[in-house]
């Protein structure tokens, strides 16, 4: 099974300082560096806004007037 990996670019890691050399594992949700194997833990945040993304009250400004193309 091949697991995702993104490198992420500009990241210096901060054990050993090597710029360039940390991988996200998102499946697992760490973070590695291919120099010194330095793991930490990405636990992103944005998941738990998902819970707040859920209002549809934003779409009721939306009035299909406006678009007026079909007519
Ligand atoms: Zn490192």
């Amino acid at each position: 099974m091949v697991e995702i990996a993104h490198l992420l670019d500009e990241l210096t890691c901060a054990t050993c300082g090597t710029p360039n050399a940390l991988w996200l594992y998102p499946v697992r949700g760490v973070a590695e560096c291919r120099e010194c194997g330095e793991k930490a833990s990405v636990l992103p945040e944005s998941l738990d806004g998902f819970d707040s993304i859920d209002g549809s009250g934003s779409l009721d400004g939306l009035d299909s007037d406006s678009y007026g193309g079909g007519r």
